[in-house]
């Protein structure tokens, strides 16, 4: 999770990263920042909140300087993290330096403890002060030669941008697992961010996507340098990055993640198909993918549930009494388009059961004759440790439930997920994506049963 962007070379760089983080706001609703540069040095404005209330057109007319970098974040549920908002600024021996970083370390607190004992000292839980604290420490001379020795000893899921007096460096882990993608203006200046969708509102042109193992260093009078820093790269891209969590507009490593979602519902009900009268999406995340199965079944597809979006998304709150009267605050059906009918109902993911058990007694209380589930991912059986919110085993209903047993719990009349290859099949299989939460496959440090980490 989690959203970054750099911008190098821009007139008003705060006010081009405060709309490119307003159009990744779905990337993480709890804290946002920007630090702008101007060459002489670094200044960082952060706090809990969301973008538009976090930054005033005061507040960014004194972040002056023509790099910015910024991020919004996500939290893991239920986790106090006042001080974990990003940037992550320092002064340090060659002056000062502020990083944003999505992703997850796997190997965060291996590092953490080898710093302590070496009399480092931390101020938040954030694994992003891990990298800080390796560029410190790095006995290298130049900025970009510690960067890379710290890059030896970090592993996981992350895409960095690091500002420095004068210059911008980004990075994307070898594995190219989070999403990160290079816009340029036309005024001149470049911007990178995690969604292509901050383009479009900043008013940047894609030029690529940031590949698995490269550093672009922006420096002033120059383009930005690239140089593969890894030489083993291993691409694998998080496949639940389509599922839910960009934005439809966007577009990851060449993939529209719409069209991708449209897919998956064309499978899904290939794998799975219903006898019904109308297929409902559950808003906003069902809505591709439903799409997609009622054009496949060549059944009628209506918006038959309405969604509040004056309520923030459910899975923010702590609490499962919470969780539960958001649903409902969240979602209404229209009674009279679902009396009598038999009703399929599509999500793009199921996690906890929170969403599709209120949803099926919502559906029946409306007058569905039969509720038929279609979840147009496979079943999520592993915690991802690579920055998906599925933190234990014990809370993800398909770990410790049969596709039945569910079934029964949400009291649907019928149960389907995509399969693992069904979902392959749809974002093609010219790449190994990343699907952790479907196979426990891990490629990166640790498996499948250790805990999650990483916090970013
Ligand atoms: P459940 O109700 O089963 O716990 O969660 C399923 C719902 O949560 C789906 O509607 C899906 O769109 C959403 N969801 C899945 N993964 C995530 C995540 O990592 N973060 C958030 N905020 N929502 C998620
Ligand atoms: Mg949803």
């Amino acid at each position: 999770m989690c959203a970054i962007v750099g911008v190098y070379g821009a007139e008003k760089a705060s006010t081009v990263a405060y709309y490119s983080l307003f159009a990744m706001q779905h990337r993480g609703q709890e804290g946002t920042g920007i630090s702008v540069a101007n060459g002489k040095s670094i200044s960082v404005y952060k706090k809990l909140g969301m973008v538009a209330d976090v930054f005033s057109q005061d507040t960014l007319n004194h972040l002056e300087g023509t790099c910015a970098v910024g991020h919004n974040r996500y939290s893991t549920a239920g986790k106090d993290s006042k001080g974990d908002v990003q940037p992550v600024f320092a002064k340090y021996k060659l002056g000062e330096i502020s990083i944003v970083h999505n992703g997850n370390l796997v190997n965060k607190m291996e590092v953490r403890n080898k710093l302590i004992d070496r009399g480092a000292i931390f101020q938040t839980d954030m694994d992003t002060e891990n990298i800080i604290h390796l560029i410190a420490k790095s006995e290298k001379d130049s900025l970009v030669d510690r960067i890379k020795d710290m890059l030896t000893k970090i592993e996981g899921a992350f895409c960095l941008a690091i500002q420095s007096r004068k210059k911008m460096f980004v990075i994307r882990d070898r594995f190219g697992i989070r999403p990160l993608s290079l816009g340029k203006f036309k005024t001149g200046g470049y911007m990178v961010a995690s969604e292509t969708c901050a383009f479009d509102l900043a008013g940047a042109e894609f030029v690529r996507d940031v590949k698995p193992g490269e550093m672009l260093i922006f420096e002033e009078g120059k383009e930005p340098q690239s140089e593969m820093v890894y030489k083993n790269v291993d691409f694998h891209p998080c496949a639940f990055e389509y599922i839910y969590f960009a934005r439809p507009d966007s577009d990851i490593d060449g993939k529209n993640v719409y069209e991708t979602r449209l897919e998956t519902g064309r499978k899904l009900a290939q794998e799975t198909p219903a006898e019904v009268d109308l297929v409902l999406p559950v808003p906003d995340s069902g809505v591709a993918a439903a799409k997609g199965f009622a054009d496949e079944l060549g059944v009628p597809f209506e918006m038959g549930i309405v969604r509040n979006h004056y309520v923030g998304r459910t899975f923010i709150e702590p609490t499962q009494e919470v969780r539960d009267l958001k649903v409902k605050m969240k979602l209404s059906p229209i009674k009279h388009m679902i009396e009598g009918k038999r009703v399929a109902i599509i999500d793009d993911s199921l996690v906890r059961g929170t969403t599709s058990k209120q949803i099926v007694r919502m559906l029946l209380d409306a007058g569905a004759k039969e509720v038929h589930m279609r979840i147009a991912a496979p079943e999520i059986k592993y915690p991802c440790r690579y920055g998906i919110d599925t933190p234990t085993k014990d809370e993800l209903i398909s770990a410790n439930n049969t596709v039945e047993e569910i079934r029964k719990k949400i009291g649907a009349a019928s149960l389907g997920f995509l399969s693992i290859e069904g979902l392959k099949e749809s974002l093609g299989k010219e790449r190994n994506y990343s699907m952790v939460s479907f196979d426990g496959h891990y490629f990166a440090g640790g498996n499948a049963d250790s805990p999650s980490c990483g916090d970013s």
